[in-house]
Order: structure tokens, then C-alpha cells, then sequence
């Protein structure tokens, strides 16, 4: 499957700290993880191997995202 259209399939819900906007970004060709544009809050890395797992590890880091499993960005005071 292209990239592309792993973004399409992916659905995010809305930032479960502060209810900002999600992203899907994509590390290297190695792994997904989803962030908060807002507040920066985001998933685990979620790592795939080859083309054919990267749809899953972005259903992954989906996942995390929608179930609230999210990281808070440490601001510094
Ligand atoms: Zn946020």
C-alpha cells in the first residue's frame, strides 16, 4: 500500500489533553506515532519493518491516540 493512502485510512480523533488537532507523522521510513499540534502531546513510537506492516504500526499508533495512551509534553515553566 502507498503512504498516501495509509493516511486516508487512518482515523484520528481529536487530542485527548487539550483536544487539538492529531497528526500522523511518519519517522524516518521506520516507524508512526501520533502528536497533538497544540499541545505536543503524543503516542509511542509505533515501528514497522517492511511496506507490508506499515499500515498495521500506523493502526497502532491510531490506536494509542484514540484510547487516550498518550505521552504529555513536558513544558518547562
Ligand atoms: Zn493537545
Amino acid at each position: 500500500m502507498d503512504h498516501r493512502d495509509i493516511w486516508k485510512e487512518i482515523e484520528l480523533q481529536d487530542c485527548p489533553i487539550c483536544g487539538g488537532p492529531a497528526l500522523l507523522e511518519e519517522e524516518n521510513g521506520w516507524c508512526w506515532y501520533v502528536t497533538c499540534a497544540d499541545c505536543g502531546s503524543h503516542t509511542v513510537e509505533s515501528p514497522y519493518k517492511t511496506e507490508a506492516d506499515a499500515l498495521s504500526a500506523a493502526q497502532q499508533a491510531a490506536n494509542l491516540w484514540n484510547m487516550g495512551k498518550v505521552i504529555k509534553e513536558q513544558r518547562a515553566e
